[in-house]
């Protein structure tokens, strides 16, 4: 295993004038498990495929710890990679498949025996490990490509572009727990491509979102949800997004139409409020903040709301209110009784209502006495 150090690599498929992948400088971190975030056609899988050197960039270096990789063709970097469909020889019993990556290598004929039987025990493959791989459902043969690239001890990393496509939604909890359980058992860095936030968020260490060839932001699940650093990462994050409301910054202070709101703290993203704007520059800013931090209730001091519709989830309220001609979504109790036309008094969880200008965070509203809520 080896840190994965990508050095002003970028890549452009038509001679330089679009880039697929923006030059960036990231380092992948031996031995973590980390999802590739994105929507499609933001550079997921050309990002990988330079990994693996299966595509060489257009510009900028791949490093393997210190060891320069940028010419060195796949079969040279020693990378696992599964695709989004069944890549096994079909003719083969599941259990030669499982054991083609370790002959292959020379493996020691009872360490390839150990190897096999523990990845087909954790991924539920023991009672299939005689049948011929073209026997199984297409599910279950994604299942044996999964664990083609998970046998192998010695690998710098295992790479997935979006394994589970064709696994049944059932099945697909049950693979990302075991996919977990098989991190932790190998210790291998592993890099998840998806562009799905259920799937990034419930099996990575760390999330990395891309966009636009570009990454937004990295980071545990709970930072991207609680602290995001681009609008995109708001509104990509979150079921729903994070709303999104324009405001005005006049002597330091939020103002929506009329109505102060709060006090705004430079801080950019990572950052402890006040560590690193300082005072923001009056003007324009949008207020982004999501519906689990929108509070309904009626205090004197909130923005005046008019709820304009109630979605009932089942386990919790989505309410639709207007605010100064725009739309917010709260998240509310499922108990909560709201009702279309009904005025209410709007208001931001303490901390977790941000600043964004051009898209990028900026700073965070604070309460303008210095207490309680926004
Ligand atoms: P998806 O989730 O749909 O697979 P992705 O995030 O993996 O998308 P890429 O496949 O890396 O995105 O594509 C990034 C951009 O590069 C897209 O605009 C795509 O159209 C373009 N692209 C990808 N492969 C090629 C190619 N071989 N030739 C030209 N353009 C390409």
């Amino acid at each position: 295993m080896a840190d994965i150090r990508l050095e002003g690599v970028g890549h452009s498929y038509d001679g330089g004038r679009t880039w697929a992948l923006r030059p960036m400088t990231w380092t992948w971190r031996s031995g973590r498990a980390y999802a590739l975030l994105g929507p499609s056609g933001c550079g997921k899988t050309t990002l990988l495929n330079i990994i693996s050197g299966l595509l060489s960039p257009t510009v900028g270096r791949v490093w393997f710890d210190d060891r320069d990789v940028t010419g060195v063709p796949t079969a040279g970097r020693n990378i696992a990679q599964v695709f989004q469909f069944p890549v096994l020889y079909e003719e083969m019993s599941v259990y030669n498949n499982l054991a083609f990556p370790l002959r292959n290598r020379r493996y020691p004929a009872a360490e390839v025996d150990q190897r096999v039987r523990r990845v087909a025990q954790l991924l539920g493959l023991e009672e299939h490990l005689r049948r011929r791989s073209r026997r199984l459902d297409p599910g279950r043969q994604q299942i044996v490509s999964l664990g083609r690239g998970l046998v192998r001890s010695q690998v710098a990393a295992v790479l997935l572009d979006e394994p589970l496509t064709v696994v049944d939604p059932a099945m697909k909890w049950t693979l990302r727990s075991k996919l977990k359980e098989i991190h932790r058992d190998t210790g291998h860095t592993l890099i998840y491509v998806t562009h799905d936030q259920t799937e990034a968020l419930t099996f990575a260490d760390e999330v990395v979102v891309l966009n636009q060839g570009a990454i937004m932001q990295a980071g545990e699940p709970s930072e991207l949800f609680l602290s995001p650093a681009h609008e995109f990462v708001g509104h990509f994050i979150g079921s729903p997004g994070m709303n999104v409301l324009p405001a005005e910054l006049v002597d330091g202070v939020v103002r929506v139409g009329d109505a102060p709101v709060g006090r705004a703290v430079g801080q950019a993203a990572g950052k402890a409020a006040g560590e690193a704007a300082g005072e923001l520059p009056p003007g324009p800013v949008r207020i982004g903040v999501r519906p689990e931090f929108v509070r309904l209730d009626g205090g004197v001091a909130g923005l005046a709301a008019r709820v304009t519709g109630v979605d009932r989830m089942g386990a919790y309220n989505l309410v639709h209110a207007r605010v100064n001609g725009h739309t917010l979504i709260a998240k509310t109790d499922a108990s909560a009784a709201f009702e279309p036309g009904a005025s209410q008094s709007l208001r931001f969880a303490e901390g977790r209502a941000f600043l964004f200008r051009d898209a990028v965070r900026c700073g965070v509203i604070e309460p303008l006495d210095g207490r309680g809520e926004a």
